[in-house]
């Protein structure tokens, strides 16, 4: 594995599990330091020691809630502050709260806004100056096909994911003059504790019009993202990647 992300420094929000957790180790593999956020960093710790190897050293473990906004600038001054650079966000931290719109309650909407959409613009701000100092940076907001798409009993997950698709354009637009890329990369349906709990026959059902008939792997996740975050994907600003076996399209 070639280390072209060595010296850089990653912040992956959702890095305790499922896709956050592949893209901090692909990330670490390729040679960046990453910050793995989330609010239990107990976990993020085991999976980290269990890494082991030359891995663990590169991946530290952050207690952070992405609702929290100053929380969010603290934890990117503090970054800063030790590392003295930040070249890579990825904005992973998700929540479902699913249930028909007739009896969704307003903060079953709300969380969902703040944690998958309104998160993202709060880091965004907060690692913006910086990467228009250094005239570099990587932004990569993992949204789904369900932004996409729309998804019966997801409302308010599919407008916050759709939310960053229009989120991202705009910042490709407003920062790319400064080196700034941003892109999307809408998983279909993964293999991780989200999905896990479906049940089994809806699981067989969505199978069956998956033309690769099958779920994907957080690792088939992370490896665009880190693509996306290193220097092959130089000129790639305001995109969409699905990753999703064909489901859409
Ligand atoms: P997951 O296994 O449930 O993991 C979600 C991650 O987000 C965890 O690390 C969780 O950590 C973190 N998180 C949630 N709320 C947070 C908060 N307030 N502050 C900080 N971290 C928070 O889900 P996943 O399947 O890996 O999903 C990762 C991303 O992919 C999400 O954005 C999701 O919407 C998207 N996605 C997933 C699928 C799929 O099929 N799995 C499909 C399309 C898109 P803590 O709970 O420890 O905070």
């Amino acid at each position: 594995m070639s280390r072209v992300l060595a010296e850089q420094v990653a912040l992956v929000t959702g890095g305790s599990r499922g896709i956050g957790q592949a893209i901090c180790l692909e990330l670490a593999r390729q040679g960046a330091t990453v910050l793995a956020a989330a609010r239990a960093v107990e976990k993020t710790q085991a999976w980290v020691s269990a890494a082991g190897g030359d891995l663990a050293p590169r991946v530290v473990p952050l207690a952070l809630d992405v609702t929290d906004r100053a929380a969010v600038g603290a934890a990117v001054d503090a970054i800063l502050e030790k590392h003295g650079r930040l070249d890579i966000l990825v904005n992973n931290a998700g929540i479902t709260r699913d249930g028909l719109i007739m009896s969704m309650e307003d903060d079953q909407f709300d969380q969902v806004i703040d944690t998958n959409l309104r998160a993202a613009f709060s880091t965004i701000r907060a690692v913006s100056r910086h990467m228009v100092r250094a005239r570099h940076g990587r932004i990569i907001n993992v949204g789904s096909v369900s932004g996409l798409m729309g998804n019966p009993g997801q409302a308010n997950y599919s407008a916050a994911k759709a939310g960053l698709v229009g989120l991202t354009k705009s910042v490709a637009k407003e920062l790319g003059k400064r080196g700034i890329t941003c892109n999307v990369v809408a998983p279909g349906f993964i293999e991780t504790d989200m999905t896990q709990d479906l049940p089994e026959k809806l699981k067989e059902q969505v199978k069956q019009v998956i033309p690769l008939q099958r779920f994907g792997r957080a690792e088939e996740v992370a490896g665009l993202v880190a693509f996306l975050a290193g220097p092959q994907a130089a000129y790639i600003t305001g995109q969409v990647f699905v990753v999703d076996g064909g489901l859409h399209m």
